[in-house]
């Protein structure tokens, strides 16, 4: 079963438009170097999604906000609705992201709405998930996974869950410079999956899963060498061109 290779670069509130804007041309410039099967995303801040739309036109790359509201439109200040995203031209919203569950008080209550005005729009959900240090030393790793999983995931229909790409990123290990080991990967991606499989039959075998949290060029190839390793969702190193190319060739 050949699932769908993903290199997501999560710029966070990193680049100003200009710098963005040359950040995501590197990356078009370079992409050829780079196996046609790996699908890359750019996912820069708000304020430069439209020109970083236009940086990247006629090349293969995809771009996708870091989140959305949870409402349509209307007396919301300070939201960006999917819908708004869509029209832009992206094609992705990264949702739950553990920055946003920790610091912006993200529920699954306000992602099954987000997921769904995601959905209406056409986009797709980078959906994360992943447990805190506390929760790892605990054991409770699988639990918190599932229960993130449970609470949204499988709220969406087959057809929506069709197009959803779920990252799993250790909050341990994101901007922390410690990396799961391959092994470690492996193990809770595996479980993942049995959880989708568990609600949407075969279809998980389709579901991209992707890893989190200080991947970078030397651990990348060890680390998508594992079979339920659908590619990776990057923070640091997306910020660096030749980096996040890099990773892409880990495949
Ligand atoms: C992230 O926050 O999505 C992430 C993976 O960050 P980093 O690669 O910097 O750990």
């Amino acid at each position: 079963m050949a699932r769908k290779k993903i290199v997501a670069g999560n710029w966070k509130m990193n680049t100003l438009p200009a710098e963005g804007v040359e950040l995501a041309k590197s990356v078009v410039a370079g992409r050829g170097e780079v196996c046609e099967c790996v699908n890359f995303i750019v996912c820069p801040p708000f304020t430069h999604l439209s020109q970083v739309v236009e940086a990247v036109k006629g090349s293969d790359i995809a771009v996708g906000a870091q989140d959305c509201a949870t409402e349509a439109k209307g007396a919301y200040t300070g939201e960006i609705a999917a819908q708004m995203i869509a029209a832009l031209g992206c094609k992705y919203v990264i949702l739950g992201h553990s920055e946003r569950r920790q610091y912006y008080g993200e529920t699954s209550e306000t992602l099954n709405k987000k997921m769904a005005q995601a959905y209406a729009n056409g986009l797709t959900p980078i959906y994360c998930v992943g447990e805190n240090l506390e929760e790892r030393e605990a054991g409770n790793h699988f639990a918190v996974c599932k229960a993130q999983i449970e609470e949204v995931v499988f709220n969406l229909t087959e057809e929506q869950f069709a197009n959803l790409v779920i990252a799993y990123e250790p909050v341990w290990a994101i901007g922390t410079g410690k990396t799961a080991t391959a092994e470690q990967a492996q193990e809770i991606h595996a479980y993942i999956r049995e959880v989708l499989r568990s609600k949407f039959g075969a279809a998980a075998e389709e579901c991209p899963i992707l890893y989190g949290g200080s991947c970078k060029p030397s651990n990348a190839a060890e680390i998508f060498a594992k079979e339920d390793v659908d590619g990776g969702l990057i923070g640091g190193a997306a910020l660096v061109a030749g980096d996040f190319l890099a990773i892409g060739k880990g495949f």
